[in-house]
């Protein structure tokens, strides 16, 4: 084999043809590398779809570079010169090449982007610009800031993207932030578009029949495998959000309901984050369609609100602070996973619904999975890193940068509150009042301490009592505080006695 200038690795979430370290390549003298690997397909047991769309749509953009010209090497999962790694696979095809070169773009994983930089070949680093925001240049914003706030973060990003900006700078609307707009539970009667699918090409099926084989003992549903795997399609799944779902997506953004796994929710976080949509395409379409009529500012500034606040914030707070960041644990947790995290089998409907749905398509939306699983994971005291494996495992968008700034310091507040200033910790009446769920619960939302009580009334309090010495200092937490002071000594015990007894039924391998 004749030597080769540029070996440049492509990764399975790096599936963007503007990508920093595909530019500039050389049909002749240079070669695009993506390798399926077991390392990165099982340390921690992802849901059979999610390999399922990164193996069908790495395969598919292999094509489509070839089709432009490109030399690709593929390697395949069943490849049995395959080394199992992404660096064991680097050496391999840069010693075979003979490659003067080795180039890869940022990861967006600390562990494998660490074990690149370990593995002794000279790589060519490349920042990954599909992000707004650099790691760099999040560093800098947030030098010499003792607590970071999402909402100062999501005012610069609005002026460097000047997305809903009006001449003058200031934003369109008059505020930053429609939050307060975008609460309200779903009416009787409002039934939400079903998102577009997609049906399996031969492609996709063989890494179906691949997947089915080889990751048989992962959790989750793989024949209904409906998930966008190239560019034209997630264009498709995109094009259909704007026009049938925007709109509903300002009002119903945190609402939930039975049986409504999408709702107003554009789903598109997971082609997103491979690379087969373009953040800045995205926002733009959404400016548009608030400009020419046909989505309202909430809808339009709440969306874009996630994308350049949210997704670009947890991005920047995960490169500051990791690898330390993976441990934090404020309040001490250890409580092991419920086994019902795995199979839905709870008589809880709230969380039947959350997990059911997760198993079923690796999806679930922002609400479900802080205000109901990672609620009550939270309520529980269930160790960080356990939970944090469960959402990098269940859900088809999960990729460490996003996955454990959400998990670890949304929902579990673990890191002390350097990304959120308090935990987002409710009892049972934040989920009646944004769901559909309690009314067919076997448990009863309106009782705390009764045998039938809603175990989310009596943990939220339990949380409260147990947590105190950390959380009574924080402002945000006062009104909370005054009103379990308010209470009578013997309803506080109450509530104590049964959030102790669903604990211990839980640490007793018991459902609830
Ligand atoms: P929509 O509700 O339609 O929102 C639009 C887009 O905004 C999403 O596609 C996503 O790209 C972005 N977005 C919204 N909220 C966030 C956020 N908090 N962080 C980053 N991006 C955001 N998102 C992931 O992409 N991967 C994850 O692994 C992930 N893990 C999460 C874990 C927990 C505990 C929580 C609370 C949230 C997590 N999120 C994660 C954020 C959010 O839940 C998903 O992005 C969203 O549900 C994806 O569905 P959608 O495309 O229909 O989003
Ligand atoms: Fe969930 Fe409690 Fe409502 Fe049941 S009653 S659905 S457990 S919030």
């Amino acid at each position: 084999m004749n030597a080769i200038r540029r070996l440049c690795l492509v990764l399975g979430d790096q599936l963007s043809f503007d990508l920093a370290c595909l530019q500039g390549l050389d049909a002749e003298r240079d070669r695009v590398l993506l390798v399926e690997v077991m390392e990165e397909a099982s340390h921690v047991p992802h849901h059979p779809q999610k390999i399922v769309l990164i193996f069908s749509a790495m395969r598919h953009f292999a094509e489509e570079l070839r089709q432009q010209g490109f030399q690709v090497q593929y390697v395949t999962l069943d490849d049995p010169q395959n080394t199992g790694s992404v660096p064991g696979e680097l050496q391999r095809w840069q010693a075979q090449t003979r490659a003067e070169e080795v180039h890869v773009t940022e990861c967006g994983d600390w562990r494998l982007e660490q074990s690149m930089k370990d593995c002794g070949l000279p790589i060519e680093w490349h920042a990954d610009s599909r992000f707004l925001c650099s790691r760099d240049e999040f560093a800098a914003w947030a030098k010499d800031k003792k607590q970071l706030r999402m909402e100062f973060f999501y005012r610069e990003m609005r002026r460097k993207s000047r997305l809903l900006l009006n001449d003058d700078g200031t934003p369109v609307g008059g505020a930053w932030n429609f939050d307060a707009d975008n609460r309200k539970a779903l009416p009787k009667g409002v039934k939400a578009p079903y998102p577009a699918r997609f049906s399996a090409d031969t492609i996709t099926r063989e890494v179906i029949a691949l997947v089915k084989e080889r990751f048989a003992s992962h959790y989750g549903a793989v024949d209904n495998f409906d998930y966008p795997v190239t560019h034209a399609e997630a264009q498709e799944l995109w094009a259909y959000f704007l026009d049938y779902a925007l709109a509903g997506f300002g009002d119903y953004q945190d609402a939930m309901a039975s049986n409504e796994p999408f709702l107003f929710h554009a789903r598109i976080s997971a082609a997103l984050n491979i690379g087969l949509l373009d953040l800045r395409q995205v926002c733009s379409d959404v400016e548009s369609a608030y400009w020419s009529g046909s989505v309202p500012l909430n809808a339009a500034e709440g969306f874009i609100r996630q994308l350049i606040g949210w997704r670009e914030y947890v991005r920047g707070v995960y490169w500051l602070k990791m690898p330390e960041y993976a441990n934090g644990n404020v309040f001490g947790n250890s409580r092991a996973l419920p086994e019902f995290y795995w199979t839905a089998d709870t008589k809880m409907n709230c969380m039947r619904q959350a997990i059911g749905q997760s198993l079923e398509f690796a999806y679930a939306h922002h609400i479900q999975r802080l205000m109901v699983t990672g609620n009550f994971a939270l309520l529980a005291g269930i160790a960080p890193s356990e939970i944090c494996e469960w959402y990098l495992a269940i859900y088809m968008d999960a990729f460490d940068w996003v996955e454990l700034p959400n998990t670890l310091g949304m929902v579990m507040h673990a890191d002390g509150g350097y990304l959120g200033s308090k935990p987002y910790c409710a009892s049972g009446q934040y989920i009646k009042r944004m769901s559909n769920y309690c009314g067919d619960c076997a448990y009863k939302v309106t009782e705390s301490t009764a045998d039938n009580a809603c175990p989310f009334n009596s943990l939220y309090w339990h949380f409260l009592m147990r947590h105190g010495d950390v959380l009574r200092g924080n402002q945000r937490m006062g009104m909370l505080y005054k009103n379990l002071d308010r209470m009578t000594e013997a309803k506080q015990q109450a509530l104590w006695q049964r959030g102790q007894m669903l604990l211990a039924k839980l640490d007793a391998g018991e459902a609830l």
